[in-house]
């Protein structure tokens, strides 16, 4: 579904992704991992086209996206969870989930998207019309995944959907994506919680200092004492 090939990110000067290459297959959650500062975001904002990529090539479904404007790439069905969720703070709950059908026309089927999203979401069912800005984190994550699943995604792009969050709601999120993919959503998933993202991925990236440098099936990654010495915390 997704190839990446030599993708490289640069900020001035500093080269923040070094030429990587990795695939996501149809139906699969992938997990790429690796240290703040490896470079994981600036990947997903690259693929996201949040910004231009500075080398490489990106397809999607067999059709190349690198140059293609994010509005373009949600239509496509490419949708991206952000590090920092990016809710609107003064719209409600369900106004933040409407706006994330904002490409689509299908009003009955919006409707019912948004029945859907917030049977997987029962908290934000209750807070309806509650400002986005007063919600607590987790449920502004929650948020977050709910508008995205709002543009009917192919392909899920997650930033570090558990930062800063309290164990029971991330277990509370994950819950949720774990659902997400088995009604067969492709997935992938940015996250320093290695081990919960390896948990629940089949297969990981690890990248280093802008590189991806070790790739397996995630219960290899998870067994790997190299991997469980850095990011496992062991
Ligand atoms: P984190 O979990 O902290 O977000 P990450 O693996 O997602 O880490 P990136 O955020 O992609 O890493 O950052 C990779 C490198 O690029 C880092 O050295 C970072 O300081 C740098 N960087 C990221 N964003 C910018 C920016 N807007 N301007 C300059 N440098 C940046």
């Amino acid at each position: 579904m997704l190839e990446v090939n030599g993708l490289r990110v640069t900020y001035g000067g500093i080269q923040a992704v070094r030429g990587i290459t990795f695939h996501v297959n149809e139906g699969e959650m992938v997990a790429l991992i690796g240290a703040n500062g490896a470079g994981k975001s600036s990947t997903l904002r690259a693929l996201a086209r949040l910004l231009d990529p500075a080398g490489g090539n990106v397809r999607y479904r067999g059709q190349e996206i690198q140059r293609l404007p994010p509005h373009r790439l949600v239509e496509q069905g490419i949708a991206l969870v952000p590090e920092g969720r990016g809710v609107f703070p003064r719209m409600s709950c369900v106004e933040n989930l409407r706006m994330g059908a904002y490409s689509r026309n299908d009003l009955n089927e919006i409707e019912r998207d948004l029945e859907h999203v917030l049977g997987h979401f029962p908290r934000l069912k209750e807070r309806a019309q509650q400002l986005a800005g007063t919600l607590s984190g987790g449920e502004q994550q929650m948020l977050a995944i709910g508008r995205a699943l709002m543009s009917r995604p192919k392909l899920l792009l997650l930033d570090e959907p558990s930062m800063g969050l309290a164990p029971i709601m991330v277990q509370k999120i994950f819950q949720v994506i774990c659902a997400v993919a088995a009604e067969g959503m492709t997935i992938l998933l940015v996250e320093q919680n290695a081990k919960l993202a390896l948990e629940v991925s089949q297969r990981g990236y690890v990248m280093e200092s802008g590189e991806i440098t070790v790739t397996d099936e995630a219960s290899k990654l998870l067994a790997d004492p190299k991997v469980r010495a850095a990011y496992l915390g062991e």
